[in-house]
């Protein structure tokens, strides 16, 4: 079992606060299990060395290629591992403020947001260890320079000749420096994928989008406006969702909720309505979550704000738009962040280190197989030589006895001879 957030040293030493991080659970919980990886990597590694040394009639041929098998599932499950990452897909409808919500939650202005922008492929947004950001389309390695993100990211992209013509359902992925800016970028530093879809209204293929995308995801989050209801392609988009993917995570957050500022008589009333009306989404509808988890998958926020706030800390803008209440809806982001850190970091480590786990006890277990089926054919082999010893011996023992009576006859006749020529000679001295 991958020992996470348990009280062993490599847990705490993380920064030294670790052990109570949600994201960072999820980065002790990797590199334990690579060192485990690691270890049974190094583990058939002697077993080979150990096998191509030993005798070939114990040693046989479907050993050796068994041992070669768990090399080839190892160095799989070793390249999978390393891009192994949490992953949260946002959708919603054009405008709804998701690229606002994800650069809020990145303390940073990394996605193309705004009036009239309309992202029109998937952007996915991961860390990356070089200094300058890079991007990349689909899987094509070639690096396309950050500040073309704008450009590739947007819906008139296909219409502009220098660049590539983009499908709804392409990848352009943004790899943004981990270390840039200070505390900005925590979430790429722990491993969390963000991708940003293109508006649900734009009619997409939903099962395409699911299956090219979201197969992997861990957290699905759902940007509202406040302002309007949950349209029925929001739903249906969900719908499939629930129908591929075994009780998604799903997060609703109900942006510009700073327009309630302008109600103040009503906002209650248009909170409690909403709320009913997710609430009915997520547990009755979808069946993602029951009734007492749905307070901490709903939010009334507004990532405007948050933005600007987080900008305005880091000095890098002079004014934050802020509204009344301000403060409230400060609190709640900060309260769907925690409780998202949370939920991805454990349905991460669930997911697919539990997958890793299975795999690593299926390798040992035919490691075992193999060293058995050696091990019982030495077995065999021994038996044999103990067999063959036996047997020599007796023939040995045999041979002895056998050679002990041609002594004592030999030994007779000898005697009975030198008597007779004793005898003999008597007889001739009297001649
Ligand atoms: P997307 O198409 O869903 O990615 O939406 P964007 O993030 O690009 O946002 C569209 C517009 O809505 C931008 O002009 C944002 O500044 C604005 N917006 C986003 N979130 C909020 C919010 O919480 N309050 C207000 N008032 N405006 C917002």
């Amino acid at each position: 079992q991958p020992a996470y957030g348990g009280d062993s040293p490599q847990a705490l030493s993380l920064n030294g606060k670790t052990k109570d991080e949600p994201l960072g659970r999820f980065r002790v919980a990797k590199r334990e299990l690579g060192q485990i990886f690691n270890n049974l990597k190094e583990t058939v590694q002697e077993l080979e060395s150990v096998y191509n040394a030993a005798d070939e009639k114990i040693i046989q041929k479907e050993h050796k290629d068994g041992v070669k098998a768990l090399q080839e599932s190892i160095k799989t499950i070793l390249d999978t591992f390393r891009r192994d990452n949490m992953k949260c897909v946002f959708f919603g409808r054009t405008s709804n403020g998701k690229s606002t919500t994800v650069n809020a939650m990145l303390h940073e202005k990394i996605l193309p947001q705004g009036m009239g922008h309309t992202t029109c492929c998937f952007l996915q947004v991961q860390g990356c260890d070089e200094e300058q950001g890079y991007l990349q389309l689909d899987d094509n390695p070639k690096r396309i320079d950050l500040d073309m993100l704008g450009k590739m990211g947007h819906a008139l992209s296909s219409e502009n000749s220098d660049l590539p013509a983009m499908g709804q359902d392409s990848l352009l992925r943004v790899f943004y420096p981990k270390g840039k800016g200070a505390t900005t970028n925590r979430l790429l530093q722990n491993d969390v994928v963000i991708l940003d879809s293109p508006g649900v209204d734009l009619s997409p293929e939903f099962d395409a989008w699911i299956d090219k995308h979201c197969l992997d995801a861990d957290v699905f989050v759902l940007v509202c406006n406040a302002e309007a209801t949950l349209t029925q392609a929001e739903k249906n988009f969900f719908l499939r969702v629930a129908k591929k993917l075994s009780k998604p995570n799903v997060f609703i957050l109900n942006n510009r909720w700073d327009a309630s500022a302008a109600e103040m008589d009503n906002v209650e009333n248009v909170k409690k309505q909403h709320m009913t009306r997710f609430q009915q989404f997520l547990v009755n509808e979808l069946e993602v979550c029951t009734e007492r988890e749905v307070a901490k998958r709903i939010f009334f926020v507004s990532s405007r704000e948050i933005l600007d706030s987080r900008l305005k800390e880091r000095g890098l803008v002079n004014k934050a738009y802020q509204m009344d209440g301000y403060q409230e809806r400060a609190l709640e982001f900060q309260d769907f962040e925690r409780h998202f850190e949370q939920c991805i970091s454990r349905s991460a480590i669930h997911t697919k280190f539990q997958e890793h786990n299975r795999r690593a006890l299926e390798i040992i277990d035919k490691m075992k197989q193999n060293i058995e089926s050696v091990h019982g054919l030495a077995q065999d082999e021994k038996r044999q030589l103990e067999h063959i010893l036996e047997e020599s011996t007796r023939i040995f023992n045999e041979c002895r006895m056998n050679f002990a009576q041609f002594e004592k006859a030999y030994r007779e006749q000898v005697i009975f001879l030198i008597k007779r020529i004793k005898e003999i000679s008597t007889l001739l001295k009297d001649y």
